[in-house]
């Protein structure tokens, strides 16, 4: 039934039509946002927009929450509640897609560089198609019962946002959900489709330093140096065998050296030598074994290359970092035929894991775990898809500065999905002539969503149900 509701709005409703409680048509809402991006953890202005339209709404609206984040809550009687996430960050990239409403935004960043801004990774697409969202929910609130709880996350591309949130009381002070949801844009799928994958959908991300050390001296006289270069290039090499050698061949795993700085002149050996490493994996165990095995490397190889304790290597794992996104399998499962029949069954397919990172994973890895879901709205324009298909090119990635997803279809179909997924999840609303009788759907509701939670296995109990 909800599905036949939801074949009711059209696109004019969704996209163009203004009316009193919608000053604002979503694409003019998406350029607005487009053309004022702001940097993670500074995204006031983005914070304040969102808040106005959810007021509009009838949203109870709280902002300041974990820095910028906002949270919106609509209280319509007994039933799940539903948490929906848009991510509201951009970078600091320079727009280079020729579009009219393209960032010409630049700003001073938190190291006091003058730096350009864009929204390159689509969150203001993810914007939009919630506002869109939240207007199809409103407009349908006789369709459905219980608690929405909308959030403008800031941060997401720090990795920081949802914890900053969750740490502000984001599920004390407000009503719990029975279910995440976030969508987020991908720059391989046409506009129009949507990705799932189920299970493991994108890795965790942490960010490792290493201060290799080494006794200085004259390029011409090396036996009176302890050379960091040479040590620095044999820690890089073994640190290959990792992945090859350490974790178990069929767990996805990332060791990537990114950055390497050391040395001043062709004929000094100097002191000391950084490295940057990025480190991906699905689960804790991997990740564990993988940093664990940065330091026993960078440690071996300094006393192989004979230096005192004192000039062993300094391994450093920041504090920002991502878990990895664990898709809730009965979610998948319970929402892929919601989105065929929002989108038509040959627009939603099943698309690979990534080692790409996203915060989402926070909102889920509480404990209780929560059933949560991100999937992937493609949001290539179709003719630019079918041309890169045909010439076997690369098309811009996300965090691109030609990236330029095609707004209008990506939020129609965004703004469809997301809408048809919530209101599966929230519970029907009781019978008219009988307001006292239960409401089974959302019984049935809270009980999948508790059967869920107790099931979705966490990252290293997941590898050893699949041994
Ligand atoms: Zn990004
Ligand atoms: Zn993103």
């Amino acid at each position: 039934m909800q599905q036949l509701v939801l074949t009711l709005i059209g696109l004019s409703t969704l996209i163009s039509v203004a009316t009193a409680n919608e000053p604002r048509s979503l694409i003019d809402l998406y350029q607005h946002l487009h053309s004022h991006p702001e940097l993670s953890f500074h995204e006031e202005e983005t914070a304040a927009t969102l808040a106005a339209e959810l007021e509009r709404l009838g949203f109870e609206v709280t902002t300041g929450v974990g820095g910028h984040g906002l949270v919106g809550v609509l209280e319509n009687g007994e039933g799940p509640t539903v948490l929906l996430r848009a991510d509201m960050d951009a970078l600091p990239v320079r727009e280079q897609t020729g579009k009219p409403y393209a960032s010409t935004v630049t700003t001073t960043d938190d190291a006091g560089k003058t730096v350009p801004v864009m929204h390159a990774c689509g969150h203001d697409v993810h914007m939009t198609s919630w506002v869109g969202t939240a207007r199809a929910l409103v407009e349908q609130k006789a369709q459905w019962a219980g608690t929405l709880v909308m959030i403008g996350q800031p941060a997401e591309e720090r990795g920081a946002g949802a914890r900053a949130m969750l740490a502000d009381g984001l599920f004390e002070r407000f009503p719990r959900p029975d279910f995440n949801l976030a969508m987020h844009v991908s720059a391989n799928l046409p506009a129009g489709t949507l990705g799932y994958t189920t299970g493991y959908a994108l890795a965790s991300v942490d960010s490792v330093d290493i201060t290799v050390y080494g006794v200085g001296g004259h390029g011409a006289y090396p036996h009176t140096t302890k050379d960091p270069i040479v040590l620095a290039a044999q820690i890089v090499t073994s640190l290959q065998t990792l992945v090859s050698r350490v974790i178990p061949p069929v767990e996805p795993g990332v060791v990537t050296v990114g950055s390497i700085h050391g040395g001043t002149k062709h004929n000094i050996i100097p002191d000391q030598v950084d490295l940057q490493i990025t480190v991906r994996a699905y689960s804790q165990a991997t990740r564990d074994a993988l940093i664990d095995g940065i330091r026993q490397i960078a440690q071996g190889q300094a006393q192989a290359a004979g230096l005192p304790e004192d000039k062993w290597p300094e391994v450093t794992v920041q504090d920002e970092h991502t878990r990895s996104t664990f898709n809730n399998p009965q979610l998948v499962d319970r929402l892929v035929p919601v989105f065929e029949s929002a989108l038509g069954e040959a627009q939603v397919q099943a698309v690979p894991a990534v080692m790409g990172g996203e915060d989402f994973s926070e909102y889920g890895l509480t404990d209780p775990k929560i059933p949560s879901l991100i999937y992937w709205m493609g949001a290539v324009e179709p003719r630019t898809y079918q041309a890169f298909q045909s010439s076997g090119e690369s098309l811009p990635s996300l965090h691109s500065p030609f990236f330029a997803p095609d707004a209008p279809l990506t939020i129609e179909a965004g703004v469809k999905a997301m809408t048809a997924a919530a209101l599966e999840l929230l519970g029907e609303p009781p019978a008219p002539d009988d307001t006292i009788a239960a409401q089974p759907d959302a019984g049935e509701a809270e009980t999948l969503a508790a059967e869920s939670a107790a099931s979705s296995p966490a990252p290293a109990e997941a590898t050893a149900a699949a041994q």
